[in-house]
């Protein structure tokens, strides 16, 4: 499987900016999703985009 959004390794060391939370991989959208705050930070072209000031609540988002 090779479905990873960013760099395994480059995700391992990333934290959630807002809270410290551990970020889990979401294939689609590209999206990595805090696992304790649910702040969604999109990907693009590899490149997670981490300012939490764009950052979306995963409840909020459009579908
Ligand atoms: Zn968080």
């Amino acid at each position: 499987m090779s479905d990873h959004v960013v760099d395994p390794e480059l995700l391992a060391i990333m934290q959630c900016p807002a809270c410290g939370g551990e970020l889990a991989e979401r294939p689609e959208p590209p999206a990595l999703v805090c696992t304790a705050c649910r702040l969604v930070y999109a990907v693009v072209d590899g490149i997670p985009n981490m300012l939490v000031d764009e950052a979306v609540p995963e409840a909020e988002e459009e579908r």
